[in-house]
């Protein structure tokens, strides 16, 4: 027995939980470990940022008993960057992990993804133009905690739409609506 992919028009295997050709999710509530990995993923970005926010936040109030006035100076607006990215980063990661671990609202999913994936780009950027920055330490420190694992994960979930209650809920009413139209129409007219 074979199942027809509403989505490409191929056929699957009927116990098929996505269509093998275009990965579309042909179960309601398929739980794969892409979203779970992805939700993990936005879990670690929100570690991260929680900890990038409270080392810049303990920097700025500090930065100017640690160097010489014009050092300080010329670190502190790099230092405020990273604060409002880190900040900005913890509260889309921290939600967007919730939302995809318990595959709640795909859209904030991917929205909250999205603007953790840009905040943490921002701080990548920012701690490679800030004075006598080092490269290694930049991805080691922000371009792998706070771009690249949101990034990973917004591509991880994003094909698995099918997985998200509130889509499935939409999907399942659609259908319902669907039938009870087609029965409507072939009731003979009064
Ligand atoms: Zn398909």
């Amino acid at each position: 027995m074979v199942i027809k992919c509403p989505k490409c028009g191929r056929t699957a295997p009927d116990d098929s939980i996505y269509c093998p050709y275009c990965a579309y999710g042909l179960r309601p509530l398929a739980i794969t470990i892409r979203v779970s990995a992805g939700g993990i993923l936005a879990l670690v970005a929100a570690v991260a940022s929680l900890i990038f926010f409270t080392l810049s936040i303990r920097a700025l109030l500090e930065i100017y008993s640690w160097y010489p006035q014009i050092v300080a100076q010329s670190w502190f607006i790099y230092d405020q960057m990273l604060t409002i990215f880190a900040f900005f980063g913890l509260f889309t990661a921290l939600p967007a992990a919730v939302l995809a671990l318990s595959r709640k609202s795909y859209r904030w999913t991917m929205i909250l993804m999205t603007l953790c994936t840009l905040s943490g780009g921002g701080a990548w950027i920012t701690s490679m133009i800030i004075p006598d920055s080092k490269l290694l330490n930049s991805v080691l420190y922000y371009f792998l905690p706070v771009f690249l694992t949101p990034l990973v994960g917004t591509v991880l979930i994003s094909p698995r739409k099918a997985e998200f209650k509130q889509y499935t809920k939409r999907h399942q009413k659609n259908e319902r609506d669907k039938e009870k139209n087609e029965s409507k129409t072939q009731q003979p007219a009064s």
